[in-house]
């Protein structure tokens, strides 16, 4: 799938994010969705270790706290918005199985990409 307006909005707003919050160990990536309305969450990762929690759990978590509990499009930038990552497969699982249609965003900073969560190996 191609990239859409609303989704180069979405990789900003996860790296404005990554950018103003992961400035420590504890928090090393962040991530933003957006519902088919156009409401967007985003959140950082809580590194700990006994496992900690991956950004996407937590961009579902806040959605899910405001009622939200539709995603259409999600993201993740590493290294404080230098590189898209890829959910790791745990979180592709939980994705998947919350919004099978979700879009994801992935590839290299120049060469964004939009596939389908069922897509995505693992
Ligand atoms: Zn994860």
């Amino acid at each position: 799938m191609t990239m859409r307006d609303t989704d180069r909005a979405l990789v900003q707003a996860a790296t404005a994010v990554s950018k103003l919050r992961c400035r420590s160990p504890r928090h090393t990536v962040a991530s933003a969705a957006r519902t088919a309305d156009g409401r967007v969450f985003t959140g950082v990762n809580v590194h700990h270790v006994t496992g900690g929690s991956c950004a996407e759990l937590i961009v579902i978590g806040t959605a899910a706290t405001q009622g939200v509990t539709e995603l259409e499009t999600i993201v993740t930038v590493t290294d404080r918005g230098r590189e898209v990552a890829a959910p790791c497969d745990p979180c592709r699982q939980v994705l998947r199985d919350h919004f099978p249609s979700l879009r994801v965003i992935v590839g290299e900073l120049d060469a964004l990409r939009v596939v389908e969560i069922g897509d995505l190996p693992g």
